[in-house]
């Protein structure tokens, strides 16, 4: 493989990248408890003489570092929060927080943020224009990347451009995977609650069954995705939990749905919760029954690339890797990934970093026990993202 200068000057600090990232694996916290993790990330762009503001939407911090010419204005994000899992692999640096766990690899990312950023601030005069650096809580629970917009990290200045990525134990590391438009799927999840009236289970007719509405409920919601989402595009409505009714001789006042929804569009989106919310008001009509439909607030927009930036990424990729090692990633990910409201906010690209090693055992996919990275990616997510940021201001 032939190696980009940039490459090899990120290889030479990876003996810190695989510290660092090593720190932050040993002590990972849950979303919107980022708290140790925010107070070191501080350290760190102390020591590198980085500006920051603290406590942005709680447990985030955005750097900034200024070019020594005016310019645009690029950030790149790194999420910063664990999941509550119990690490089950045997390494020297194993989470010392019982059942939390770096099991998303956001250790890595926020790892690659601070690479860059050490690079970027030692090189001011290779760029023109600001570099921000979003270290971003709660990407796993309830959108901190709206909540920093929110705080108005995408303004003063106005930022232009934002580049994300997600390591992948799918890709070996030293590829890298892009995509142009749909790249994650948005996520909801809805309540509905189906609101009958009691009876004595020997008299049925004088009460209405929540069951038996529920039971046609659950099967007109089927016909969204066969009969109402365009069948190219893609949508996924999955009811996870039902429960109602007390006792077998007793007419169930009321059933509680709970659910996912998945889909690639916001225009699928919209139609998907629309024809939930009116399946339910109508089918519960019929039977006479009540209902109450519950949007949880906390949903993900569905998250598209746009094609300038990818363009960007690839060249990157192909300047840091060569080309045999840059992919277009085939179909978009059904999970969800709260990159999607910077990528709403700015153009953006969101791209995956391969972290596969078979020979190091690193086969386990994200959220389970036995995650873990090649740390060789390390160096190579910050050669990428220096590479995205030079391109992007020097353009
Ligand atoms: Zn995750
Ligand atoms: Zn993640």
């Amino acid at each position: 493989m032939k190696k980009s200068e940039l490459l090899k000057q990120a290889e030479d600090m990876k003996d810190w990248l695989v510290d660092v990232r090593r720190d932050f694996h040993q002590h990972p916290e849950l979303s919107t408890k980022e708290f140790r993790t925010h107070d070191k990330i501080i350290e760190h762009l102390t020591e590198l003489g980085i500006e920051y503001e603290a406590n942005v939407a709680d447990t985030g911090v955005v750097g900034i570092i200024h070019g020594t010419k005016e310019g645009k204005t690029v950030a790149l994000r790194g999420d910063i929060d664990a999941l509550p899992i119990t690490e089950k692999n045997d390494v020297s640096y194993k989470s010392k927080n019982e059942g939390v766990m770096h099991a998303c690899g956001h250790d890595a990312h926020t790892t690659i943020v601070l690479g860059a950023a050490k690079y970027l601030q030692e090189h001011r005069d290779q760029f023109a224009g600001t570099v921000k650096l979003f270290f971003q809580p709660a990407e796993e629970t309830i959108g901190g990347a709206k909540r920093m917009i929110e705080a108005g990290v995408m303004e003063n200045p106005k930022v232009d451009a934002v580049f994300g990525l997600h390591v992948d134990t799918f890709i070996p590391t030293g590829q890298i995977g892009v995509r142009y438009g749909q790249m994650n799927a948005s996520t909801d999840t809805v309540t509905l609650t189906i609101k009958g009236t009691n009876a004595h289970g020997a008299y049925p007719q004088n009460g209405v069954d929540s069951i038996v509405v529920a039971s046609h409920v659950v099967q007109a919601l089927q016909t969204i995705v066969s009969r109402n989402v365009d069948p190219r595009d893609s949508a996924v409505v999955t009811l996870g939990v039902i429960e109602g009714g007390t006792q077998s001789n007793i007419i169930a006042k009321e059933v509680k749905i709970t659910g996912t929804v998945r889909t690639l569009s916001n225009e699928t989106r919209e139609l998907v919760l629309k024809r939930i919310e009116d399946i339910l008001a109508h089918t519960t009509k019929t039977f006479g029954a009540d209902y109450t439909f519950e949007l949880d607030p906390y949903g993900y927009i569905a998250l598209a690339n746009t094609d300038e930036i990818v363009d960007i990424v690839k060249d990157s990729a192909v300047n840091v890797l060569g080309k045999e090692n840059v992919f277009e990633v085939e179909q978009a990910s059904l999970g969800g990934e709260d990159f999607s409201f910077f990528a709403e906010a700015a153009p953006s690209a969101f791209f995956r970093l391969g972290a596969r090693n078979e020979e190091k055992g690193i086969i386990h996919g994200g959220h389970t026990e036995n995650f873990n990275i090649d740390e060789d990616a390390l160096p190579v997510g910050v050669a990428m993202q220096i590479q995205n940021v030079l391109t992007f201001l020097n353009d």
